[in-house]
């Protein structure tokens, strides 16, 4: 499927084959499976695709790459890099400041901007209702009221569930107080890690 943006690539660039310098970079549709092998989906994405006139090797760079990350990303239904980036500099914060308002990772925030890793689906969320202004001031108001003690009420000191809970993320379940306590053991978050590390497997 040609388009008529056909351009000979103009670059000092060669072929990765044969070292040839007749490139031609054309925007093309290019399917790829997504997936687990026994339960893959056929996406497409359009990428500037590279024919060498002289082997006839074809091959895409890194905006082929960014173009099938974000057909993924629309596959899940998330945030693409792009979009994740656009949102945090709206707001007007610095990623460190980004990351304090709403408790993720440095690193993890690196990683969906650069589209090393998919964001999971609580996180788009997020990421998603700090596009509107009110609710990126909603979160600044909490942690000012926060840091000044006017929500202590909240975990009292004198709460000892309130002491043993704090520092560890806030998760409402039915179950409750319970599994307060078993978020504060490391395999949940080894479990996390090793399911991040899977999404991005699948990602490539
Ligand atoms: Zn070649």
């Amino acid at each position: 499927m040609y388009q008529d943006t056909n351009v000979t690539h103009d670059s000092r660039e060669l072929c990765v084959e044969c070292g040839g310098a007749r490139l031609i970079e054309r925007m093309r549709e290019q399917s790829f499976a997504y997936g687990p092998p026994n339960d893959q989906v056929i996406l497409a994405a359009s990428m500037p695709v590279f024919t060498c006139e002289d082997c006839g090797y074809e091959y895409f760079d890194e905006r082929g790459e960014a173009a099938r990350h974000e057909a993924v990303c629309r596959h899940l239904g998330v945030q693409t890099p792009e979009e994740v980036r656009k949102t945090r500099e709206g707001t007007g914060l610095t990623r460190v400041e980004f990351c304090q308002l709403t408790g993720f990772g440095s690193a993890s925030l690196q990683r969906w901007e650069s589209g090393m890793v998919v964001p999971n689906a609580s996180s788009d969320r997020l990421i998603f209702l700090l596009r509107y202004p009110d609710n990126v001031e909603r979160l600044r108001k909490r942690a000012t009221a926060i840091a000044q003690g006017l929500l202590q009420f909240q975990s009292a000191s004198a709460d000892p569930v309130a002491r043993i809970s704090a520092g560890i993320p806030e998760v409402h379940t039915r179950r409750g107080i319970k599994r307060f306590e078993r978020f504060a053991d490391r395999p949940r978050i080894a479990f996390q890690a090793a399911s991040w590390n899977l999404r991005r497997s699948q990602c490539m």
